[in-house]
């Protein structure tokens, strides 16, 4: 049955139309205009498309690592209530078995279409710049095992970030990049010099821009500028306005073209849940008001964001439009994930719109044209 959704502002992805109508039939959009239909009612707020997060670990309770389908449902559900439509589950660095067996669990979750792909971060990246990962398990991707673990991903793996400073990181680098799979630069000590030639070699995206990379100094610029510059990079932020400084995303958004930046959460499994006790891999994590932190040595440990709150930061306070924010939560990451059906308002893709208020707070969520919530 045809249904049609109009909104006082529709961001489409490539235009904004004020006001703007959506008609949508058997989970599809079938019209997009700026002429709202007879009778049809006219929401005040945006109608957007649905969220794609190309990095995310967690959420409800649910972890990704251990690729256990109950748990994972939860998370992609979780997520999915914050406007996610379409979500990308990152794993841990663990050890060699745990990894193959998680990465080649997931490629069934990502062939029945639960999930769009498996994001490894890690277990190559640097021991200096390992965050919340397990320093037992870091080393560098020896190309025997680089090929193992992309070869039990059968084509599912959608992004690896590594370290490109490591022992064969730039053959890493080519190798992921054959595959199909993203070269992601991150978690890295790396020069400049070198972030320069990871990027020549395949590099395409910057994890979590700014954290746990080398800072930059005017002298030793280090990978930020190179990230930041290149035409070729995507950088992610995790605009939760902790992990980032407000004026630092401002930064970012005046710096780099707004379509080579991608938002991510980099959840983990207390997203859209209480305070309390979690687990990032085989780490216990301590959250208190929405920060989580290692127990051991409080480094951050992932965030408790979800898509729809950083949304509304980058518009509130990183100086972003609702366009802007349109290409870097749902336009840009379903580029970057080869997914020509979903991302944007317009004809023949997927119905996954998200509704918000006239002040950017969630309203309602459509998944395939179906409501979530709201
Ligand atoms: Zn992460």
């Amino acid at each position: 049955m045809e249904q049609v959704l109009a909104a006082t502002t529709v961001a489409t992805g490539t235009q904004v139309l004020s006001p703007g109508a959506v008609t949508v039939e058997n989970g599809r959009i079938l019209a997009v205009s700026d002429v709202v239909p007879d009778g049809a009612p006219v929401r005040d707020g945006y109608l957007v498309p649905g969220f794609v997060d190309i990095h995310t670990h967690g959420g409800g309770g649910a972890s990704v690592v251990g690729a256990d389908q109950e748990s994972v449902a939860t998370f992609v559900r979780a997520h999915r209530r914050h406007g996610t439509t379409t979500i990308g589950a990152s794993l841990v660095s663990a050890h060699p078995e745990a990894l193959l067996r998680d990465v080649s669990a997931l490629a069934e979750l990502v062939e029945d279409g639960l999930i769009a792909g498996t994001h490894l971060e890690g277990p190559w990246i640097a021991p200096q710049m390992k965050g919340a990962h397990d320093p037992t398990t870091l080393r560098p991707p020896s190309p025997d095992e680089v090929d193992a673990v992309l070869a039990a991903a059968r084509g599912t793996v959608h992004m690896v970030t590594l370290a490109p400073e490591l022992e064969h990181g730039m053959d890493a680098v080519r190798r992921i990049a054959a595959a199909g799979a993203l070269p992601a630069i991150g978690h890295t000590d790396a020069d400049w010099e070198t972030t320069r030639a990871a990027i020549d070699a395949g590099g395409s995206v910057a994890t979590h821009l700014f954290n746990q990379m080398r800072p930059i100094h005017h002298r030793r610029p280090g990978p930020i500028p190179a990230l930041m510059a290149d035409p070729r990079m995507h950088v992610e932020l995790i605009a939760d306005g902790i992990h980032l400084h407000p004026a630092v995303i401002a930064m970012v958004r005046h710096a780099v073209p707004v379509d080579r930046i991608v938002l991510v959460t980099d959840a983990m499994a207390a997203a859209g849940q209480a305070d309390g006790e979690y687990m990032l891999g085989d780490l216990a994590v301590t959250v208190s008001d929405g920060v989580a932190r290692l127990v051991e040595g409080g480094a951050l440990a992932g965030s408790t964001l979800t898509m729809d709150k950083a949304f509304r930061l980058v518009v509130q306070h990183g100086g972003f439009s609702v366009a802007d924010a349109v290409l870097a939560s749902a336009v840009t990451p379903a580029r970057l994930m080869a997914r020509d059906d979903i991302g944007a308002i317009a004809v023949g893709k997927s119905a996954d719109l998200v509704a918000l208020d006239p002040d950017l707070r969630l309203h309602r969520v459509w998944h395939q044209g179906e409501i979530v919530t709201g």
